[in-house]
């Protein structure tokens, strides 16, 4: 099918090859066609193609579909307990130290039949889809078990599937160590290094490998073990890194040229000097460092002065932030990391597919891209951000109209 979006007041495109911008373009109408961007110009030119269906934009302004590029969707329970708790006084650590966190989401995953873990995957991303999120990325982190690793990867998969979703799938077994192995920790890591990840690899299950490097946690010289193995088998690799403290995760991110180095609140200026050397993407997640009641947020106008690319997503997840919506996310990178509305907005589309490895399909609106779009009823893209509960009148997916309010 062909269709001709047209009445657009203005289209918004992040730039493919400067970091941060954003670019209006020429044209008040778009083509799409088998999926993807045809062309972009007036009515006028457009609308003389044969066979196409004519829908409007009713004057809205149009951008492309954001990309969430850091999500930990399926999961079994939520942990609204421990929200409470750190409300009243109790730190992360401590939550964790008591058998809550992280341990708390493997019990119940473990636990969860298939059916229930895609009933609620499928949910929250329709309620991502209803906010603008047309690409995802989706962690598995709450197994730590060879075959509940492997079945967390295969159900993000047959989730996207069903919904029309581009998923991209990332092996997180190194999240914690399980209460199984809290003695004897070495075995563990071989487990991941010797068994999840050839049979992640084997199955097709993993588009990338990340870690939670942090003290306490995986030390940076186990991190570096795991991700090298990754590494070896071809899978790109990213960090949670300086997230809690400054453990060295952003030099370890430049130095294994990861894809990106996600949260950095606590990086210090050699890590912000590493990373930009070795241009890893920071990958910002300003909901978690609110949800969890931390002071310092990452140091995005000291990231993106030392000439470093940033990207933006929700880090969606039971523990540290149930966010769904970029809009909000955006909000509160402009206000706590002090983002303009044009950085905030190319973070959240053009950064997240620079980190998902989409940047040659995803996030922009060129033509040749896939048709992910949204149309908002606002005059300019600075009304995205300043309203935290927005939501797009329409969206496209695949240059399909999956939404109109
Ligand atoms: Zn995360």
């Amino acid at each position: 099918m062909q269709y001709l979006l047209e009445n657009i007041h203005r289209i918004y495109s992040p730039s493919v090859t400067h970091p941060h911008r954003i670019d209006l373009l020429a044209g008040d109408a778009l083509l799409m066609a088998e999926g993807r961007i045809a062309a972009i110009g007036t009515a006028g030119e457009l609308a003389r193609a044969p066979g196409i269906t004519r829908v409007s934009a009713e004057g809205g302004i149009v951008t492309p579909g954001f990309v969430d590029s850091h999500q930990h969707p399926l999961f079994g329970a939520h942990r609204h307990e421990e929200f409470e708790q750190r409300n009243q006084g109790s730190s992360y650590r401590e939550i964790a130290a008591a058998g809550g966190g992280i341990r708390a989401s493997v019990r119940s995953l473990r636990t969860a039949t298939s059916e229930q873990l895609k009933t609620g995957l499928r949910k929250r991303w329709r309620e991502c889809l209803d906010c603008g999120t047309t690409t995802f990325e989706g962690k598995s982190g709450y197994g730590l078990n060879l075959e509940q690793e492997l079945r967390s990867l295969r159900l993000l998969g047959e989730v996207a599937a069903e919904e029309g979703f581009t998923v991209v799938r990332t092996l997180l077994a190194a999240h914690d160590v399980p209460d199984e192995y809290r003695e004897r920790r070495e075995d563990y890591i071989s487990l991941i290094i010797e068994e999840i990840l050839p049979a992640a690899r084997q199955e097709g299950l993993a588009d990338c490998t990340d870690i939670f490097c942090e003290e306490g946690v995986f030390s940076v010289e186990e991190s570096r073990r795991i991700l090298t193995a990754s590494l070896d088998l071809g899978i790109p690799v990213r960090l949670h890194a300086d997230q809690l403290s400054a453990s060295g995760g952003a030099r370890l991110a430049a130095e294994l040229g990861a894809l990106s180095a996600d949260h950095l609140e606590q990086i210090d200026s050699a890590g912000i000097e590493a990373l930009q050397k070795a241009g890893v993407i920071a990958l910002l997640l300003p909901g978690s460092t609110c949800f969890l009641r931390m002071q310092q947020y990452a140091p995005a106008r000291e990231l993106i002065a030392a000439g470093c690319v940033t990207a933006l997503a929700t880090n969606l997840n039971p523990g540290s932030g149930m966010f769904v919506s970029l809009p909000l996310i955006m909000h509160l990178a402009c206000l706590q990391l002090q983002l303009t509305s044009s950085e905030a907005l190319w973070a959240a589309t053009m950064g997240g597919a620079r980190v998902l490895q989409l940047a040659d399909r995803k996030g922009a609106l060129t033509v040749g891209y896939d048709a992910d779009l949204l149309v908002w009823d606002v005059r300019e893209p600075a009304e995205i951000p300043y309203q935290p509960n927005i939501r797009p009148q329409q969206v496209w997916l695949s240059g399909r109209q999956v939404i109109r309010r």
